[in-house]
């Protein structure tokens, strides 16, 4: 089996870009409940967001998904993101309230 990650990875420059819809439901649903369960269940700050990720990706392990392959797709994304970050700062803070 084959899992094809550079397409999970680069944005396409539809209003669809299915790399930006994730992202959003990240953000919106994904991040705000772990910071809930960290603060409830007493843990640090972003355990759970690291252990989430973390397992979520295990999942890919055990679909056979190489490691290599993951590490270059995380780091191809963190390299996106910083950039993103890069940019919003420099435009005056974070792209929220666009719902
Ligand atoms: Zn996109």
């Amino acid at each position: 089996m084959s899992i094809d990650l550079n397409s999970l990875v680069e944005h396409d420059l539809s209003g669809e870009c299915p790399v930006c819809r994730t992202q959003d439901i990240v953000n919106i649903a994904l991040l705000p409940a772990a910071a809930a369960w960290e603060l409830n269940n007493g843990l640090p700050r972003f355990a759970l967001a690291l252990h989430g990720a973390a397992g979520l990706l295990a999942a890919m392990l055990e679909e056979g998904v190489p490691r290599t392959e993951i590490e270059t797709a995380m780091s191809a994304l963190l390299d996106d993101i910083e950039s993103q970050i890069d940019e919003d700062s420099t435009m005056g803070g974070p792209p929220q309230g666009t719902a």
